[in-house]
């Protein structure tokens, strides 16, 4: 579904590699998370996903980018919007401020595509129960808490059915209630087979939704693997990520581990196996 080989990018009037000879794939309907620390480049290579990383930002780019079969630098964005939607942290950013109700927020950008009224019925009814809004659809947009307003967000970009979704630190704005309600909407994304990647610094949410961990650090691939792989390198610590803290207390019982847990789940059954081995 997304196929990244080699790509390296510095933006305009700058030296600076941003991003540097990163190669990754995800499958189509994989959750792909993303971590790294401020400046990394995960923006940066959000932005390359969805074209506006060179055609919005320009800049020196090289390697190629393959979203559903679609060359990303050859393409314009126009062609990519069809196919890769992105949403930010911020909310509010992405409503169009023309409308009044989350039901016409939502449906937005169907009309602007000119998609006929029962498609357009269609589709809102699908994403709205999908993401639970089908009780705020005739609710204010601009009226309702963080959570509900990001959902808004994500629906008004997933009712243009594109085969990625880009999420770039959803939750960054959002108190704990908003986030979970946000995660609740990923995991039906990936219940509905939609690829997803996310940018997240929740690291503990982000290792349970996630089937990998994809490590930027200076706009290099650090690493790219399953939460556990990731999160049991012996390099984990000098990469300025956040470790998930059911690691981090493993790491601390079992220091000669392998391998660590990486949430709640996976740790109280690796400490059963712990406390068998070390019985008697
Ligand atoms: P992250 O999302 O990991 O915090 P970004 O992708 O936002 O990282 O930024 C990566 C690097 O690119 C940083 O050094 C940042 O200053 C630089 N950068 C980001 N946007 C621009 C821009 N529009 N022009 C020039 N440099 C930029």
């Amino acid at each position: 579904m997304i196929r990244v080989r080699g790509l390296t990018y510095t933006y305009p009037n700058s030296d600076k590699q941003v991003l540097k000879n990163i190669t990754l794939e995800v499958e189509r309907g994989e959750t792909l998370g993303i971590v790294g620390p401020n400046g990394a480049g995960k923006s940066t290579f959000c932005h390359a996903l969805m074209g506006l990383v060179p055609h919005f930002y320009h800049g020196t780019i090289s390697g190629e980018v393959i979203v559903n079969g679609v060359s990303v630098v050859q393409s314009h964005m126009g062609e990519m919007c069809r196919h890769v939607g992105l949403v930010f942290q911020e909310p509010i950013h992405q409503f169009s401020g023309a409308k009044l109700t989350v039901e016409e927020e939502i449906a937005f950008g169907l009309e602007n595509l000119g998609v006929d009224s029962a498609t357009m019925q269609e589709r809102v009814d699908w994403v709205t129960a999908l993401l639970g809004l089908a009780d705020l659809r005739r609710r204010n947009p601009y009226e309702l808490s963080g959570g509900q307003m990001q959902r808004v967000a994500i629906a008004s970009v997933l009712v243009l059915k594109p085969q990625v979704l880009v999420l770039d630190e959803p939750t960054s704005q959002l108190d704990p209630a908003g986030t979970a309600e946000v995660f609740a909407a990923i995991e039906a994304l990936r219940a509905e087979g939609v690829t997803t990647v996310i940018v997240e610094h929740k690291v503990e949410l982000l290792v349970e939704h996630c089937s990998r961990i994809a490590v930027l650090v200076d706009g290099e691939l650090k690493a790219l693997d399953t939460p556990s792989r990731v999160f049991s390198r012996a390099d984990a610590e000098h990469w300025g990520v956040e470790i998930p803290r059911y690691s981090r207390a493993y790491r601390a019982l079992d220091p000669a581990s392998e391998s660590v847990p990486t949430t709640l789940h996976e740790t109280v059954e690796r400490l059963r196996d712990y406390e068998l081995s070390h019985r008697g």
